[in-house]
């Protein structure tokens, strides 16, 4: 099977569900607290690997208590942790407000994830270098993911990029990603272009491709998402209707979710049906990985 790296962030995720997002200064009764393991790399490494993937999780935990905890998750779920580095730092914290209509806001506390550096990673080239894909965010630092590109690139692997949080990236980074999937904020940042739609969506992401950018797609919440790639090829996919709990995870759900099916060599209208199926899924749960199905749940929602 074709084997995806993920090389990112792991966090835990202290999430607090709120009537409302609170205001600057303001201090409101949470209703309650849940420690959720998260982080962007891996709720993605998670949902590719649950969606059927073969994958192998590149990451720093810190030398505490909720690295050792974030270690056992890994395990539990069946996946493998011996290319996880402990680093002598704390361990990576989200802090997580969610409201009733399921909308949030995130302090993030990097911790050991800022820690991960090209060094850590000569280690385990060989790993890296027999992948099929990595599958990288903004995470960890951008001269390691910067580093990670142009060495994948270098000798043909594929490189899929979420670039959140969104940072400003030299053009020639960008002329070597295959594919780069981000949601309208992040796409705003990076374009300058106001993403409010399905028409200026399109437009921010032909822009991403003029800068050499193989695939882009661009999610857009409730909305949908849209896949464009420099043979003009268009697909727009609505979101599924379900009721909203946590949208914590969906973008990382979703990203994980096409990674594999398109590392398949799926018709991409299937990989973007099968992702936005996980990523309604997602919202209808509370929590990041808690909330990620399996195959056999998307299969089902789909039928
Ligand atoms: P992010 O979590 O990165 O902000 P989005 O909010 O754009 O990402 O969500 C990613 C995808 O998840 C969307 O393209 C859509 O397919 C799905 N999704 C998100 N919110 C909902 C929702 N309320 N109902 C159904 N699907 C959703």
């Amino acid at each position: 099977m074709r084997r995806i790296t993920v090389i990112g962030s792991i966090n835990m995720d202290i999430v607090t569900h709120v009537p409302r997002l609170p205001l600057p200064g303001e201090t409101l009764k949470g209703l309650k607290t849940a420690y959720n393991p998260g982080g962007k790399g891996a709720n993605q490494a998670i949902a590719a690997f649950l969606a059927g993937g073969s994958v192998t999780m590149i990451g720093a935990v810190g030398e505490d208590e909720i690295g050792q905890k974030l270690l056992v998750n890994f395990q539990s779920m069946g996946l493998d942790t011996s290319n996880i580095l402990t680093k002598k730092d704390q361990s990576g914290i989200a802090f997580i407000t969610v409201d009733l209509s399921g909308e949030n806001q995130i302090v993030l506390s990097e911790g050991s994830n800022a820690k991960l550096f090209k060094q850590d990673l000569l280690k385990l080239s060989e790993v890296i270098k027999t992948s099929h894909t990595i599958l990288l965010q903004n995470e960890i630092p951008w001269e390691t993911t910067r580093y990670l590109i142009e060495l994948a690139h270098s000798v043909g692997i594929r490189v899929v990029l979420n670039p959140a949080p969104a940072i400003a990236m030299e053009e020639n980074i960008l002329r070597h990603i295959d594919v780069l999937i981000l949601n309208e904020t992040e796409a705003e940042t990076i374009t300058d272009f106001k993403v409010l739609d399905e028409p200026t969506a399109r437009k921010a992401a032909e822009k991403l491709l003029d800068s050499g950018v193989r695939e882009v797609i661009i999610t857009l919440g409730e909305k949908g998402s849209l896949y464009l790639d420099q043979n003009g090829e268009y697909i727009f996919t609505s979101a599924y209707c379900v009721e909203a709990v946590d949208t914590t995870a969906a973008g990382d759900t979703f990203i994980g979710v096409f990674t594999v099916t398109s590392a398949m060599n799926l018709p991409k209208q299937d990989c973007l049906r099968f992702a936005s199926a996980a990523a309604a899924i997602s919202v209808t749960r509370n929590g990041a990985q808690g909330s990620i199905p399996h195959r056999e749940e998307i299969e089902l929602f789909l039928k």
